[in-house]
């Protein structure tokens, strides 16, 4: 009887699983990557595809292309619905079919997070959050379209509102997008309109932490709120969200009109710690061991920002860097036991460290004991995100692209892709017909 390949099964093609499924490409095995999205995502470059600099297609790569040379891995989508530790099993459901079960001999979980609105789900319907590519156009359709309303209004004493822009969240992501926001107003739509000038637009920034990037050191939010105060932006910090609603934000008691608010305060785990029923985090993210794996199960890993582990006693931060590292430990320590090698030493994270872009030719950067602001930290910054696209040739377009808008002031993707309202309407009435006409 020839023996059976094991089989590995990859859950989320983003940054640990991707890593995880790199990683096993010599090993003897059967590796079946799984995700819901046909696409891998860099999510860091998000805000500039909510903020109109890049297209989604320059930001995401198929997985099935990133992995096409990779002839022992076969990509699959579908959404994981749950685990069966004990039957070693997940269950996968498509487009056809519900909760279909997928055996596995190794497991690794890498299915990140989602964002969180802190108990407030309501706010989702007005705040829309930046985690994947359907977001960050929701986001720029937002954006833009609030300028043409504001063009098409008559009344002035409208426009003011229409040109508030809030940034619940003052993390780099709520930086990056605000100073990104600042620059199209001041630059790319200047001579574009004739009754309001977007320079006008008042875009806020509102924390209840008392600095912004509270990730990084003092000196560096110093820098970082001065250059966004520089821009325009006004930050509030130390002030909480009391309300989200169709007219706005209120905030610390204070109502701000707006019609485009965007959420970038919070995450919160993908279920992952429910599908395995073990222990997790108070955020909910999985407690794993030194070698990645759930405790009891040798043969599950749970790596990235759903998973949650300590060093040097602090948990490790949900970064793209801790989640490629996880899944390359993950991949390596799983090829090693299929050939019978002794494991690795445990997981240990090098911190390169941490970077944000607060508008053009101005970035942070902290990296051990260097902590550098200003144009040298923006092109450190800009070489970092080009060498970790997935694909070169996104690297390519998205360098000429920053080139371009560096040099021009020009955007890349202004374009609001909507349904008309009729349109809509026409395709839900039309439905009916379309499936009597294809029945026939
Ligand atoms: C806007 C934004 C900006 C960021 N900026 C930075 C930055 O500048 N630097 C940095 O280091 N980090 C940054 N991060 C964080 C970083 O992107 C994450 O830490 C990283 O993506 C985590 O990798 P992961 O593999 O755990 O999850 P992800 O990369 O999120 O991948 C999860 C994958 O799992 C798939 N998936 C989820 N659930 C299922 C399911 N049920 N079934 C099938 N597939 C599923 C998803 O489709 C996705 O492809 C940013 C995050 C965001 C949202």
């Amino acid at each position: 009887m020839p023996e059976r390949t094991p089989r590995v099964v990859v859950v989320g093609g983003g940054f640990g699983g991707l890593a995880a499924a790199k990683a096993l490409r010599k090993a003897r095995a059967e590796v079946l990557l799984i995700d819901r999205n046909n696409h891998h995502l860099f999510q860091p470059l998000l805000y500039q595809v909510a903020t109109a600099v890049l297209s989604p297609g320059q930001i995401g790569s198929p997985i099935r292309s990133i992995l096409r040379n990779q002839k022992n891995t076969t990509v699959v989508l579908g959404e994981v619905t749950g685990v069966d530790k004990a039957q070693k099993c997940v269950f996968v459901s498509d487009a056809d079919r519900q909760d279909v079960p997928v055996a596995y001999d190794y497991l690794i979980l890498a299915t990140g997070a989602s964002h969180s609105y802190f108990g407030h789900d309501e706010y989702e319907k007005f705040a829309p959050g930046l985690k994947s590519l359907a977001d960050a156009v929701e986001v720029r359709n937002k954006v833009l379209s609030a300028f043409e309303q504001a063009e098409a209004e008559e009344d002035p004493s409208r426009h003011r509102d229409l040109l508030t822009f809030v940034l619940v969240g003052a993390g780099p992501t709520g930086v990056e997008t605000a100073s990104a926001i600042a620059f199209l107003v001041s630059n790319t739509l200047r001579s574009e309109f004739r009754r309001v000038d977007p320079a006008s637009a008042r875009i806020v920034v509102v924390d209840r932490g008392d600095r912004v990037l509270g990730s990084f050191s003092q000196d560096i939010s110093r820098a970082a709120k001065q250059r966004l105060e520089k821009l325009g932006v006004e930050v509030r910090l130390g002030q909480s969200v009391d309300q989200i609603d169709a007219d706005g934000v209120v905030v610390a008691g204070e109502r701000i009109p707006s019609k485009t608010v965007i959420w970038t305060a919070g995450v919160t785990p993908s279920p992952a710690g429910k599908w395995l029923n073990v222990e997790t985090d108070r955020a909910g993210r999985v407690r794993i061991q030194k070698d990645l794996t759930v405790p009891g199960h040798p043969e599950v890993f749970v790596v990235g920002d759903t998973a949650s582990l300590d060093q040097d006693g602090k948990p490790l931060p949900g970064v793209a860097q801790v989640a490629m590292q996880q899944g390359r430990y993950a991949g390596r320590l799983i090829h090693r036991r299929l050939t019978g090698k002794p494991a690795p030493g445990p997981f240990s994270y090098f911190d390169k460290g941490n970077m944000a872009v607060v508008g053009k030719g101005f970035a942070v950067l902290e990296s051990g004991k260097l902590r550098i602001h200003g144009f040298i930290a923006w092109l450190a910054w800009a070489a970092v995100h080009l060498e970790f696209l997935a694909q070169s040739n996104l690297r390519v377009s998205v360098f000429v692209q920053w080139v371009w808008t560096y040099l021009t002031g020009q955007w890349g993707s202004r374009l609001i892709v909507n349904y008309y309202g009729s349109e809509r309407r026409r395709l839900v009435s039309d439905a009916p017909q379309k499936a009597m006409a294809a029945s026939k």
